[in-house]
């Protein structure tokens, strides 16, 4: 058996490490099969306290630390202290706060948001002293979260960004309300016929939240057209796991 297989990001900062998880290398049986860390998926939840742990050793962050949300499609960012999730990760599965981002400080506190089309952002200061991880699905961007988990770190210096792998303008028709609403936000040229490009809903949210383009890597994918990477709400009718994105600051040796 294979194990983990995250996509591993050069922050170009030494100390901020990132990473978008893949489902390939974990416990769960289909159809979350098989690095589910989404708890509330109706997987079993020792088999994603499992995954959690495992993703946690192979990219080296603390999972007592580590900091999971209740992810509820909002704009709220939870400012995570030295003590991070309080096991609520690989322990509790629970969730620390009801939040669709998180900012911290402090180093050795990981931040994990969960999707399964949903693009999950990354972000750090350039200087290394503060991270934010954001889950960004239609109702998060219209509500502004990507602005305010840029705000929640940007203390006046710079921010780079990355936006990690979703559901494709391929793959994602959606209906008149949806478009309009997304297209009211961010402009026409989110629109793809009758789908709408949910990574350039991303940036433009960034960059009017003041993120130069050059800044904001795509890292790309569709989660629905790459089955045996990623999972897929949509693809799978809602029974599905979650990949995440995970992002800390090392603390020194
Ligand atoms: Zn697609």
């Amino acid at each position: 058996m294979t194990g983990p297989a995250p996509i591993v990001i050069g922050t170009g900062v030494p100390r901020v490490r990132a990473a978008f998880t893949t489902r390939a290398g974990g416990t769960s049986t289909a159809p979350r099969a098989s690095l589910n860390l989404g708890a509330g998926t109706g997987d079993d939840p020792e088999r994603v306290r499992a995954n959690r742990t495992c993703m946690a050793r192979e990219l080296g962050f603390d999972p007592v630390r580590a900091v999971a949300l209740r992810q509820v499609h909002g704009s709220a960012v939870y400012l995570a202290d030295a003590h991070g999730g309080r096991d609520s990760f690989a322990g509790a599965l629970d969730g620390v706060a009801d939040a669709d981002a998180a900012a911290t400080r402090h180093p050795g506190v990981a931040l994990a948001v969960m999707g399964a089309d949903c693009p999950v952002v990354l972000a750090w200061s350039t200087d290394g002293s503060r991270v934010a991880a954001a889950h960004a699905g239609w109702r998060g961007l219209v509500a502004g979260v990507l602005e305010a988990a840029i705000a929640a770190i940007a203390d006046g210096g710079g921010v780079r960004v990355a936006v990690g792998p979703h559901i494709g303008p391929c793959c994602y028709p959606v209906g008149d309300e949806v478009r309009a609403a997304l297209q009211d936000r961010f402009g026409a040229g989110v629109r793809r016929g009758q789908a709408v490009d949910l990574g350039a809903c991303c940036e433009a949210a960034l960059t009017g939240a003041g993120v130069p383009p050059e800044r904001i890597d795509r890292v790309g994918g569709c989660t629905a057209c790459e089955e045996s990477l990623f999972f897929s709400y949509r693809r799978d009718g809602g029974e599905t796991g979650r990949q995440a994105g995970i992002i800390w600051i090392e603390e020194a040796a």
